[in-house]
């Protein structure tokens, strides 16, 4: 790519840079205080990448992230690019939503670009659905990891109110949950575009019952739930402890089943591993289809890699991808996550994306992966967490109360570094690479049929990982 670094690259640089440290931010907040402050900003970078202009909606939003987060959003700017970088806060106009007026636009600056997803509100049908139409089946890269679920996603979207109601997809973050319900929602209606869909997260939906209880509104509201034909409703673990909202949903999931709408929900965890939630809600939960959705294996760490490159225009040598798809491994978001910042350090740097650059701009990222996890971290996590002793990692002892933690521990080396079978087997008591091949095979297979042993190693990586 250097000879053919292309003009328009060092034209508009700003969402590759913006987008980045976005990203970062997102990882680094909760959702809720990134979807409130960060995701709403619209940001220019200067020609010359010293400048970064971020605009803010009001007077009140622009005090609140100075205050807050400009430190932090100048930090990561200037560990993107390298340099200092100098921030401004403008306050956008009000009718433009997003572009700022020409006065406050100085003549050096590219074009604004804006955050906020594309929530796209299909003109023929004025019901607000909620949707982002940019997460569709077509770019949902499958897998082994989703097959399940994206098949009975594409089902329940293809004849809605028939099988696999309620379908409940669990899994942990960043696996594609939140993209397969918009996709269902999506291609339902392109279909049948009269169709009423709803795609809400649990949180507003537990904020739509307050408001309706403080106004005293609780018949338009189950009017309005009540009428939907397809119900999204997204990371359902947000009902916990919220008995109020449970009663609702209760109410609201009866009625739509007995119409024969269709009910998608989406958790962290199975239904029966729903903490706080009532009994007689958890087995609803569990009444229809329940599929998981697990991390995402090598090859279609790979393929997704390539996939988004594309779609960002940039193009991504298969040789990167699979040293990117090595090191990151937890999920899809951290994936695009280390994708940005390979594409924005590319484009700054006007470097062809080679295995040296995705090293060079993931070092951070890089260096905390090796730090942290090591075979000896893993062997004493897991002993912890099964409580035993870390001595018995290396000893020869075969109850079974050992000797499967133990397993587990040598799949996890496998998983997660980079050591070889042997080098493993050495670390554990100096075993044999078949014993270590033998492990990694039964808890991988395992872990496919198991929900208890699936969540336990979901809870052990995210634990390793930090
Ligand atoms: P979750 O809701 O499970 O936390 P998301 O649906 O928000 O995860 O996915 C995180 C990011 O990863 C999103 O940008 C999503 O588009 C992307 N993503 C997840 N799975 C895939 C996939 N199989 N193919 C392409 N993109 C994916
Ligand atoms: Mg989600």
């Amino acid at each position: 790519m250097t000879e053919g670094m292309t003009p328009e690259f060092q034209a508009d640089p700003s969402p590759s840079l913006w987008q980045a440290c976005v990203d970062d931010l997102a990882r680094e907040l909760p959702e809720q205080q990134f979807n409130t402050w960060i995701k709403p900003l619209s940001a220019q970078v200067s020609k010359d990448h010293q400048t970064v202009t971020i605009y803010v909606g009001n007077r009140f939003k622009l005090d609140w992230i100075r205050a807050q987060y400009a430190g932090r959003l100048t930090a990561l700017l200037e560990s993107l690019q390298g340099h200092p970088v100098k921030l401004e806060l403008a306050i956008t106009q009000r009718e433009s939503g997003i572009r700022p007026t020409k006065a406050s636009t100085p003549s050096s600056m590219d074009m604004p670009v804006t955050l906020a997803a594309v929530a796209d509100e299909s003109v023929a049908n004025p019901f607000r659905s909620r949707l982002n139409s940019a997460l569709n089946f077509d770019n949902l890269v499958e897998g082994t990891a989703n097959r399940m679920a994206r098949a009975a996603a594409m089902h329940v979207s293809g004849s809605p109110g028939h099988l696999y109601n309620p379908l409940f997809i669990y899994g942990g973050v960043g696996l594609g949950k939140t993209h397969l319900m918009h996709a269902i929602g999506n291609k339902l209606l392109a279909d049948r575009p009269e169709s009423k869909v709803l795609y809400i997260h649990a949180e507003q939906f537990v904020s739509d019952v307050v408001k309706a209880y403080q106004r005293k509104t609780f018949d338009e509201f189950k009017h309005h739930y009540h009428s939907l034909d397809l119900l999204l409703i997204d990371d359902v673990q947000f009902f916990a402890n919220k008995d109020r909202t449970q009663e609702e949903f209760f109410n609201a999931f009866e009625a739509l089943l007995a119409k024969k709408s269709h009910i998608v929900m989406t958790s962290d965890t199975y239904p029966k591993g729903l903490a706080d939630i009532h009994e007689r809600l958890v087995s609803r939960f569990d009444s229809g289809l329940t599929v998981a959705m697990e991390p995402p294996e090598l090859e279609m760490r790979v393929a997704i890699l390539i996939n988004k490159a594309i779609s960002e225009g940039s193009e991504m040598p298969e040789e990167v991808a699979f040293f990117v798809a090595k090191n990151v491994r937890s999920n899809v978001r951290e994936l695009e996550g280390a994708l940005r910042k390979i594409l924005a350090y590319s484009r700054f740097n006007q470097k062809e994306i080679s295995i040296q650059l995705a090293r060079d701009a993931l070092r951070d990222l890089l260096s905390i992966q090796n730090r942290q996890i090591s075979v000896e971290n893993i062997q004493k996590t897991v002993a912890d967490y099964y409580k035993i002793k870390v001595a018995d990692m290396y000893s020869k002892k075969r109850p079974a109360s050992i000797a499967r933690p133990r397993q587990i521990a040598m799949y996890l080396a496998k998983e997660m570094t980079q050591k070889s079978l042997p080098e493993i087997g050495e670390l554990f008591g100096g075993r044999d690479h078949t014993t270590v091949l033998h492990a990694v095979r039964k808890i991988g297979a395992e872990r496919q049929q198991m929900t208890e042993l699936n969540q336990q190693l979901h809870v052990l990586e995210q634990t390793l990982k930090g």
